[in-house]
Parts: C-alpha cells; sequence; structure tokens
C-alpha cells in the first residue's frame, strides 16, 4: 500500500528508453516502485494519469530564481511548467557571501534607481541556503557561488589585478562555499565586477572547485562577435585548472554572427575528445533577455522622466541630437559593453512602428538613413516608449543547440508568483521554456523524440550537477514527478504578454507532495535546498 500511485500512466522515465504504460507507487518522499503493469498499484491516493505522459520533474540547471525565492516561495512560474528543481546563483552573482561594503554599494544602487533597498540578513553562502530553508521553497533549489560576488566581496569594483593576498582571500571564499553546499563556481565574464578578473584569476578560482568535481558555469566573454576567442578563454581556464567547464545558456547572439553554431559545436566537440568533461544548457527561444527602451536610458540617466523629455524633442532635432550625443557618452562610461553591443539588439516588439520589428537597431538606423542614438530615441517617441529589445538568435541555430547531443535545456529566468509583468521586460522562457521544448521542439517540429527531450529535462542535467537520486523515475530516487499532456503541453507566452501560464501540465510532484493539481498551485512549499 503506498501513499500515493499515479497510475495507468504513460511513463517516460527520463533515461532516453521508450515510453511504457503502467503505475508508479510513492511511498513518502520517494518512488517506492515503478511497475509496468497499468492498475496493478494500490495507495491511499489515486492520480489517473490514463492518457497523459509521466516524467520525472524538470531540472533547471541555470535559473536566477536566487533571492526572488524568498519574495516568490511558492515558485509558481517553475511548477507550472514542470520544473521541480532549479540551479541559481549564476552568472558571477550569487546572494552570498556579502559583507557591509556590499550591502552599502547595493544601497546606494537602490537610491539610485529609486527603488527600495534590498533587506539582506545573512552572510555567508551558506547562511543564505539557510535563509531559503527558513522560508520554505516551492521547487529543491542549489546554488553556484559567484566569482563577481567573490571579487567583490575581496576587492569591490577595484579594476586590477588582486595581491596575492586578496587572490588568496577570494579562493579561501570559494573553498569555503564549497564546503557549505555550492555546486560550483559561476562566471558572467561581461558582468561587473567579475569582468575585471583576468584568466589566471578565474583559473585560481576554480582550483579550488575542481577537487569536488564542481562545475565551472560560465557566461562566457561573448557569445557574438568574439565567440571563438570566448572559448579559448573557456578552455584555457578549464585545463589550467581541472575544472570541468560548462557553458551556460549557449547562443550565437547577432545577425552579423549567425552561421558560427556550427563551428561552435565543433569545437565542444573536439574539447570532449580531448578529455574535457565540456557540456551547454540552451532556452528555446530566438531572443535573448528582454529589455525596455526606458531600461537602454536609465544607466544614462536614471531620474530623467524619458517620456516627457522625448515629447519635448518632437520638433526640436537639435536638441534631439544633442541628447543622443550625451547619451551615447554616458554609455561609453557607464556601460560599454552594452553599448558595443546596441547596435546588435533587436526590437522585438513595438506599439506603433510594427514595420521595425525584429530588426536590428542597426538595420533600423540604416532604414531612416539615421545615426543609432537618434534611431534609439525616434522609436521612443513613436512608440510612446512601449518598444521591447533583445539580442536575437537564428530560429536554425537554437534548434541545432538543443538536439546537440551534449545539451541540456535551462530557463536562465527567475521565478514568479505572481502572473502579471510588471516591468514589461519580462521574458516568456520564464513560464514556458519546459513545455516548449515538448511541445514545439519534440512534438509539431519533431527535432527530437519525446524521449529524448525528457532524458534532457531531466536525467541529463541531474549527471551533470551530480544528483544521484533525482533525475529518473527509479525505485528509491526522490518522486519529482510531472504529468503532462503530450498533445496540448505547449507554452502560451509571447514577447508582448511574457507571463502566461503554460498549456498541458497537470501534476507536479516535489518530493512525494502534490505541488500542482490539476493545472493548479496547492500551496505545498515541499522543495528542498541541495548542497554538493
Ligand atoms: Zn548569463
Amino acid at each position: 500500500m503506498f501513499d500515493l500511485v499515479i497510475r495507468n500512466g504513460t511513463i517516460v522515465d527520463g533515461s532516453g528508453r521508450a515510453r511504457f504504460t503502467g503505475d508508479i507507487g510513492i511511498s513518502g518522499q520517494r518512488i517506492g516502485v515503478v511497475s509496468p503493469v497499468p492498475g496493478s498499484l494500490t495507495g491511499s491516493e489515486h492520480i489517473d494519469a490514463g492518457g497523459l505522459c509521466v516524467s520525472p520533474g524538470f531540472i533547471d540547471v541555470h535559473s536566477h530564481a536566487d533571492r526572488a525565492v524568498l519574495t516568490n516561495p511558492y515558485c509558481k512560474s517553475s511548477l507550472f511548467q514542470g520544473i521541480t528543481t532549479v540551479f541559481a546563483g549564476q552568472c558571477g552573482g550569487s546572494q552570498g557571501p556579502v559583507n557591509d561594503a556590499m550591502k552599502e554599494r547595493a544601497a546606494e544602487r537602490a537610491k539610485r534607481m529609486g527603488v527600495e533597498p534590498p533587506s539582506v540578513d545573512w552572510h555567508s553562502f551558506g547562511e543564505f541556503l539557510g535563509r531559503i530553508e527558513d522560508v520554505g521553497c516551492g521547487v529543491n533549489l542549489g546554488m553556484f557561488v559567484g566569482q563577481g560576488t567573490v571579487r567583490n566581496y575581496v576587492m569591490g569594483y577595484e579594476d586590477r589585478e588582486p595581491s596575492a593576498e586578496e587572490l588568496d582571500k577570494m579562493r579561501l571564499t570559494v573553498r569555503d562555499a564549497m564546503k557549505e553546499g555550492a555546486f560550483g563556481l559561476s562566471a558572467g565574464r561581461t558582468y561587473m565586477p567579475g569582468r575585471l578578473a583576468g584568466r589566471e584569476e578565474i583559473a585560481a578560482m576554480c582550483r579550488e572547485i575542481a577537487p569536488s568535481g564542481g562545475l565551472y558555469a560560465c557566461h562566457m566573454l561573448s557569445e557574438g562577435d568574439a565567440i571563438h576567442e570566448a572559448i579559448d578563454e573557456l578552455l584555457y581556464v578549464a585545463r589550467a585548472s581541472g575544472a570541468r567547464p560548462h557553458i551556460v545558456h549557449a547562443k550565437v547572439c547577432g545577425k552579423q554572427n549567425w552561421g558560427k553554431a556550427p563551428s561552435v559545436l565543433e569545437r565542444i566537440e573536439q574539447a570532449r575528445e580531448s578529455g574535457l568533461d565540456l557540456m551547454f544548457d540552451v532556452y528555446p527561444y530566438i531572443f535573448a533577455q528582454i529589455g525596455t527602451l526606458r531600461g537602454i536610458f536609465t544607466g544614462v540617466a536614471p531620474r530623467l522622466n524619458i517620456g516627457e523629455l522625448l515629447s519635448a524633442l518632437r520638433g526640436d532635432p537639435e536638441g534631439a541630437a544633442q541628447v543622443a550625443r550625451d547619451a551615447e557618452t554616458e554609455m561609453a562610461k557607464i556601460d560599454p559593453v552594452r553599448l558595443r553591443n546596441l547596435p546588435q539588439r533587436g526590437v522585438v516588439w513595438c506599439q506603433n512602428t510594427r514595420e521595425h520589428e525584429w530588426k536590428s537597431l542597426e538595420e533600423i538606423a540604416a532604414d531612416l538613413g539615421i545615426g543609432l542614438i537618434p534611431a534609439v530615441i525616434w522609436l521612443g517617441v513613436e512608440n510612446h516608449l512601449a518598444v521591447k529589445t533583445a539580442l536575437i538568435m537564428s530560429e536554425n541555430e537554437v534548434e541545432m543547440f538543443i538536439k546537440h547531443p551534449f545539451s541540456m535545456i535551462s530557463t536562465d529566468a527567475s521565478t514568479q508568483d505572481v502572473l502579471e509583468d510588471k516591468s514589461g521586460a519580462g521574458h516568456p522562457r520564464t513560464f514556458g521554456t519546459y513545455p516548449r521544448v515538448l511541445g514545439r521542439y519534440a512534438r509539431d517540429l519533431g527535432a527530437l523524440p519525446l524521449e529524448d527531450a525528457v532524458r534532457k529535462l531531466t536525467s541529463v542535467p541531474a549527471g551533470r550537477m551530480g544528483l544521484s537520486d533525482r533525475g529518473l523515475l527509479k525505485q528509491g530516487h526522490f518522486a519529482d514527478l510531472v504529468v503532462f499532456d503530450r498533445h496540448t503541453v505547449g507554452d502560451s507566452g509571447s514577447v508582448e504578454t511574457p507571463s502566461e501560464k503554460p498549456a498541458g501540465v497537470k501534476y507536479v510532484l516535489v518530493n512525494g507532495s502534490v505541488a500542482l493539481r490539476d493545472g493548479e498551485i496547492t500551496g505545498e512549499k515541499a522543495g528542498k535546498v541541495l548542497r554538493r
């Protein structure tokens, strides 16, 4: 007699083997038995999965849930799409360790942006994990320690090489985080202050994670023009340190770079042949993080009322030109990376000038016969600032990454408990990533068999992270499960309305507790903090 039996389901067990019909018996937090005989098990409670697929819970290896889980503890956007485990602390930034100087800088930044300063009552990496345990969490959560965070902790935003003493302190900080349960080191090679580190410094950090098999999860130096140089750096760090390299949110951005994906994948294969345990994750969308037009300017003039400014500039071309020059100068100082990427950013949605959607800002400027920044200002005026931009990838190359034998899936998103998108900059991946892989890529495009798709969402990431009792429907494993309809599963969000509940996900179990029932959140916070 089991606590819960999922009956008559089409079992896709995560290993990649062919689906079969059967029952799953759950005792407490774990799977008691997987029976290939439908209707053979009885329990105190039953879920009828007739006609539906049952698979292991999806494992999001690249999540920015982090601090969001403290304020969105039910993790609804994750559960709606079948995610039962997330790995946060990515792109060089983790919530711990944190010191007073960092808290002060964060408070100053919040003041500049006119938002509430974050409340931080923890210090070490491990204390933050404990904080999540206090609040409770809808999904299981593991964390990486961020290289940028560690540098910030020891050196602040100093743009120089560390002294021997500082380097030692950073290494010790990484070592401590690993002891406290980190799954590895993450880097965001284009972000401050992590990008101030050279490759030797990164390799020194990675030497601290190598002995325990931690991953070096790298948001690379370039995902476009200099992607091959970025791979050079990644491979150098891996070879110099012995750490297992992992490329996060793999992509090739910017139209002029489309066509590079095959050579990127070839280099990944070569690196593996040479003995490196290199893999990557990818999200199933052709546009990266969405920014608003307001976002392009906020770095320049956070207190500026852009709306008023733009209306005033209508009919004042000289004033507009001056604003354009000032904006460019300021952006070059504050965020040169953003300025460098600006020409390649594409308009992915706009209110009034729809003929410019899916063009890059550079193309739009050329169409209009004006400069880049004036074109951005023009778009803002014409659309009353209702413009969303993002770096754009090729549909064909995104599919290539998804299908590749050494890829797995991630969201690169946070988690949220509300369905409204207040910022205007939300990405549909927050709600739709996993249903989109199953619906669009596996079913509709036939890019990969269902069994293989499920494997990339479950046992492949579990193996990558060293989770020995998750990611498979197997006796003794934790009962993290998803029940979905393979005929209807799919994402529902768009650039315009990103926060839409996906279709076809019926039940989600986290550690044996029903967290989603008939598509509705039950309010369970059954997730565990995972420590390597
Ligand atoms: Zn990133």
